[in-house]
């Protein structure tokens, strides 16, 4: 990459990610090769590569990036996938995700969102994303079942849609709670789903 930001770029994926222990090769590489600071405004293009969230407009964050990559490498994604995204907000997540599955759909509750992202991701020619304006809550009945579900805003309880369009042995990962969040990660098994609570976090609530 020759960006003016690659060495930014390479740095946050040594310091921030490998170094605390996000090892999975397919996760970094994906951080190496998006350019996050183009998901962010331009007077914020200096500061993309910091380790912490950024205001992305309409009282939105995009999340630090560690948290991200966290999410990402808890999935396991091998390339397949077809993967929902509750979220787009400034459509990072949504182009690692592409870079990581066969097939994104992904939900923005906010139009100028929504749009923005399209925007960014189409001039990449990304041909794996389908961006809707829409309530998350939802999720995406026709395009499921979904290999995996991402959600990058925090509801009190996980709602119901979300675990139904899951795909045997499909894996959703959500930021869970409203004073104190969990990342929590659900595996849909035979006999139901099975839950695990991983770290502590801070997410804007799912509206
Ligand atoms: N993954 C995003 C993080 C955005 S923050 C990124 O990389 O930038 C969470 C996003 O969830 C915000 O854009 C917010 O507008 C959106 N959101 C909140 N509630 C929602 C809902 N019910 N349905 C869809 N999107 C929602």
């Amino acid at each position: 990459m020759t960006d003016e930001f690659a060495a930014k770029r390479q740095a946050m994926v040594n310091e921030q990610l490998a170094r605390r222990g996000i090892d999975n090769q397919r996760v970094l590489d994906a951080f190496a090769r998006i350019e996050r600071h183009r998901y962010v405004p331009a007077e914020l293009h200096q500061l993309a590569y910091e380790d912490y969230p950024l205001a992305i407009g309409s009282a939105q964050t995009i999340s630090q990036p560690y948290v991200v990559a966290y999410m990402l490498a808890a999935l396991a994604l091998q390339g397949t996938e077809r993967v929902l995204e509750i979220g787009t907000g400034s459509g990072y997540q949504t182009a690692l995700l592409a870079e990581l599955v066969a097939e994104v759909y992904s939900i923005e509750f906010f139009p100028e969102l929504a749009e923005r992202a399209d925007r960014l991701l189409e001039e990449n020619s990304n041909q794996r994303v389908t961006i809707r304006v829409g309530d998350g809550r939802a999720g995406w009945a026709s395009a499921a079942p979904f290999d995996a579900v991402v959600c990058s805003a925090a509801p009190a309880a996980i709602p119901p849609p979300l675990l139904e369009q899951l795909a045997p042995g499909g894996r959703l990962i959500v930021p869970l709670g409203v004073e104190h969040q969990y990342l929590v990660l659900v595996r849909r098994v035979e006999t139901g789903f099975s839950q695990r609570q991983l770290l502590p976090v801070r997410f804007v609530p799912l509206l």
